[in-house]
């Protein structure tokens, strides 16, 4: 479904260049959750915004759905944009604005009428368990609560991918996971497509099916996750298997193999 194809990508600033990407190619699969670890500065959230072309690259095309996303008009690539969400470490939400205008604003600005704005939002706030948040302004809200609006206000237009740039970095390890099971549900139960960039083996290890590694701008090795954590040559890939940046608490590293029940979206408590 997405087709990374050789894309290299190089900074240039103060008549200096950078390398960011070199000839990096990955492909991911219609429902799959990938992540994409790597080393601070090796890539990852330049490969990501080069996906939508956030990022536009020095070289190579990004095919999604059949569509060269490079070849893409300014205008038919607003309209790509709006079907692939993206979710950030800070979150992005406008203090301003309550939960529920947060999570309006794709909506808004995509001009949907108010009702269906209204049956949508409550929609989205009760996927990611805040319905009774709505009113409140993201200052009194908890990180994972905003990250929580900043999800559901990804899912306004009704994604077929979503892209999540250290989403769960600036958490603490508990609210981690209840963020990484709700992006779990959100994969198996609306069928999004996940690419998830994280320095952090353990996020890896509890929503990804598939892992790409990338070192310095280039990609060192892609697989399922057992075949990338049974590469003990790989001295990256050793190196975060054996980091000990976050540990998961045993009791809820648990209740992440579990299966999730079916109906219902389980409410985390945060
Ligand atoms: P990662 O997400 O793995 O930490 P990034 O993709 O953010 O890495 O950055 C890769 C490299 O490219 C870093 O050395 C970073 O400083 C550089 N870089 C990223 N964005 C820019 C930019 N807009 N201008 C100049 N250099 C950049």
């Amino acid at each position: 479904m997405i087709e990374i194809k050789n894309i290299s990508k190089t900074f240039h600033q103060k008549k200096q260049t950078f390398k960011a990407l070199n000839n990096v190619s990955l492909a991911v699969e219609k429902g799959d959750i990938v992540g994409i670890i790597g080393f601070s500065g090796a890539g990852k959230s330049t490969l990501i915004r080069t996906v939508n072309l956030l990022e536009r690259p020095d070289q190579g095309q990004i095919i999604i759905n059949g569509k060269d996303f490079t070849l893409l008009s300014s205008k038919q690539l607003a309209d790509e944009r709006k079907k692939i969400g993206m979710i950030f470490q800070h979150f992005n939400l406008l203090s301003s604005r309550t939960v529920f205008d947060n999570v309006a604003l794709p909506l808004e600005l995509d001009h949907v009428g108010k009702e269906e704005i209204n049956r949508k939002v409550n929609e989205l706030l009760k996927i990611v368990g805040l319905e009774d948040k709505a009113h409140d302004y993201p200052k009194s809200l908890s990180g994972g609560q905003k990250q929580r609006v900043a999800i559901a206000r990804a899912l306004a237009n009704d994604p077929y991918l979503l892209l999540c740039d250290e989403a769960t970095s600036a958490l603490d390890p508990a609210t981690t996971q209840s963020i990484l099971q709700l992006l779990r549900d959100i994969n198996q139960r609306l069928g999004i497509t996940i690419l998830l960039i994280t320095h952090e083996m353990e996020v890896i290890k509890a929503v990804c099916n598939h892992v790409a590694v990338i070192d310095k701008g280039q990609l060192l090795a892609k697989g399922t996750l057992s075949e990338i954590i049974s590469d003990k040559e790989n001295p990256v890939i050793r190196q975060f298997i054996n980091s000990d940046i976050m540990t998961i608490p045993q009791e809820i590293n648990k209740k992440l193999q579990k299966e999730p029940q079916d109906g219902l979206f389980p409410l985390v408590e945060i």
